[in-house]
């Protein structure tokens, strides 16, 4: 017999009195069936947000998951975490400080825990010339409507006291700022937490099952051909990451998507020591503790595009450099992981979400290196985009009518190495 899967402290007791052997699995591992309303593909945490809400807020449950792999194993269980809403641009505050919102109620909303810490954001500035990018994008984040503080370097060195802002120091400290809703998420709880949510409304997850092509008739898609069978849907959404520009082209798109490697390790466990996410540009570093005590260190893309799911030394090198300049205490610190992902890199540094040109297939890509932060605000606008067949209006900028028109979000300063 498995027990109730509602999770709470009562139900802890319960399990524990029967030696834990009765939990029941958190999702359902589905066989694909020959037909549904809408079939996503990609199983990572976008696609399995996108499933959740289309069935939750829309009713929608006739829904499958195609995953190549198991869920979570793209990048959404390779990042570093970071969640925040300092944006410039207005279009993107808007988004991605609506999903900051719903990571703060997404425990509650998913009975999973999630691990939200909102352990604030420090951005750095170490010259002039950063100090007044800096001051531009705070003051265009107070014009958003996110909240922020200016810090002055003695108050940047009293939240980290191990960094180096002596008066031999490399990288001089001049400023920070603080975006005190940010912080960090558990990358895997978002997935299994989202994937348990869908499943629970009905939503078959289905891992092991590549799709290889798609069905057409006429000009419409009207379902894909995967690695266990044909699946013919109404509507079809691309939710894969790095591999975005691959399907398209099986669909006969040419997207402005190219995939690179990125980058990130951690060290071995210490005490806590760094209680914040910090982010440098000029070092081209950013860095958080986890709550195993690891610190969390990322850096810039590699520099050309690849589907090698591994990085290249070079990146790792440049990145430590850039850590041991800040924190040259952490130079006795040994690394104990490396990784990368492939990331969906637009020039614009905003995503591509919305209709495609062909009809019924749908698009929710472009992330590159910052898309863990928008998982629930991306499924939730994606899942009424497919729900209404029209844009959502959070998400009515980040069309792919944007290269014909030229109303590019151009959020380079704002994305870049800030993940
Ligand atoms: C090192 C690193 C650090 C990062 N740090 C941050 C950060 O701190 N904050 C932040 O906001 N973002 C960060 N990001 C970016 C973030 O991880 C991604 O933007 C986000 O996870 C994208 O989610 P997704 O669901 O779109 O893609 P993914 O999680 O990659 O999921 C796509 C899925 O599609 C599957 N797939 C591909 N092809 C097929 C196919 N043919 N058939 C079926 N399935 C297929 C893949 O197996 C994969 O599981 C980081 C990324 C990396 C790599």
């Amino acid at each position: 017999m498995t027990l109730p899967t509602r999770y709470s402290a009562l139900a802890l007791l319960r399990h524990a009195l029967r030696g834990h052997r009765q939990w029941s699995p958190a999702w359902r591992d589905a066989e694909p069936q020959p037909r549904y309303d809408v079939v996503i593909v990609g199983g990572g945490g976008h696609g399995l947000a996108t499933a959740y809400y289309l069935a939750k807020n829309h009713g929608i449950t006739r829904v499958a998951v195609l995953e190549k792999g198991w869920i979570g194993g793209g990048n959404t269980g390779r990042n570093t975490t970071v969640v925040r809403s300092n944006y410039f641009f207005p279009e993107s505050a808007a988004f991605y400080d609506f999903s900051v919102r719903l990571y703060e109620g997404l425990a509650r909303e998913l009975n999973y825990n999630v691990m939200f810490s909102q352990r604030g954001m420090v951005t750095l500035a170490h010259s002039r010339h950063d100090e007044d990018v800096l001051r531009r994008s705070f003051n265009a984040m107070r014009l958003n409507g996110i909240d922020c503080e200016w810090l002055t370097p003695a108050q940047v060195v009293a939240r980290m006291p191990l960094f180096n802002a002596g008066p031999g120091a490399r990288f001089p400290l001049r400023a920070g700022v603080n975006q005190p809703r940010a912080g960090t998420a558990r990358h895997d709880a978002v997935a299994w937490g989202y994937a348990r949510g869908a499943s629970q409304l009905g939503v078959d997850i289905v891992q092991n099952c590549e799709v290889t092509g798609f069905l057409r008739e006429g000009g419409r898609v009207t379902g894909v051909a995967t690695s266990r069978g044909e699946i013919r849907a109404d509507r079809v959404c691309l939710s894969v990451a790095g591999h975005t520009s691959v399907l398209g082209a099986l669909a006969g798109l040419k997207l402005p998507i190219t995939s690179y490697a990125l980058q990130a390790f951690v060290s071995e466990p210490v005490k806590p020591i760094f209680h914040t996410v910090v982010l440098s540009a000029a070092t081209g570093v950013y860095l958080s503790q986890t709550d195993k005590g690891e610190l969390v260190v990322g850096g810039g893309l590699d520099l050309y595009p690849s589907y090698a799911q591994r990085g290249n030394f070079h990146t790792v090198e440049r990145t430590v450099a850039g850590l041991l300049e800040m924190f040259p205490a952490f130079s006795r610190l040994r690394l104990m992981r490396q990784w990368a992902g492939i990331v969906d890199v637009v020039r614009d540094s905003t995503p591509v979400m919305g209709p495609t040109p062909i009809d019924g297939l749908y698009l929710n890509a472009g992330w590159g290196t910052g898309g863990f932060k928008a998982i629930p605000a991306g499924g939730w606008t994606m899942a009424q985009t497919l729900a209404t067949g029209k844009p959502h209006p959070l998400i009515a900028g980040f069309g792919l009518d944007r290269f014909e028109s030229g109303a590019l979000i151009d959020e380079a300063a704002g994305a870049g190495i800030a993940h």
